[in-house]
């Protein structure tokens, strides 16, 4: 008579589970502890870039593949563990205070109408592919680029 098995499930899971709503599209997120979890309603407003910039890249801990999304179409929950870092003066980053994982860049004070949100940080399948790199004039020494996309020393 062994106990029970027990679940390891985790309590989120649930969430993951494909939406009840055929015909509706609705990508989902989380960080690495799922404190932070989120739902984009619509598209990627465009194929994901790869950025190398060194803001991007201590950030992240390497370059930053994000795509943008309307801001009217990301939900957000758990706030109370998304902390905010200001990286410039027009842009902060969004990242989840327990577990450090890095989601979003808000060009909050710039008028922008968008956020990008990290790929990373997206559930399979994204149905998006990454389309270029940019700001390819920053990028770190220990790694060279050679997958054939369109590559920009800035934007
Ligand atoms: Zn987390």
């Amino acid at each position: 008579m062994g106990k029970p098995p027990v679940s390891t499930e985790p309590d989120w899971v649930s969430w993951r589970t494909p939406s009840k709503n055929p015909g509706k599209t609705m990508l989902k997120g989380a960080c690495l502890c799922a404190g932070v979890r989120f739902e984009i309603a619509g598209e990627l407003q465009h194929a994901p870039d790869a950025c190398h910039c060194s803001q991007c890249c201590r950030h992240s801990g390497h370059y930053f593949v994000s795509a943008n999304v309307a801001r009217a179409a990301l939900t957000i929950h758990g706030e109370e563990n998304l902390g905010w870092y200001r990286s410039s003066e027009k842009v902060r980053r969004g990242f989840c205070k327990v577990c450090g994982s890095s989601l979003f860049w808000d060009p909050d004070r710039s008028g922008h109408d968008f956020i990008a949100v990290a790929m990373g940080a997206l559930d399979a399948p994204t149905g998006a592919q990454l389309a270029r790199h940019i700001f390819v004039a920053d990028k770190g020494d220990y790694y060279e680029i050679r997958d054939g996309l369109p590559q920009s020393e800035r934007f």
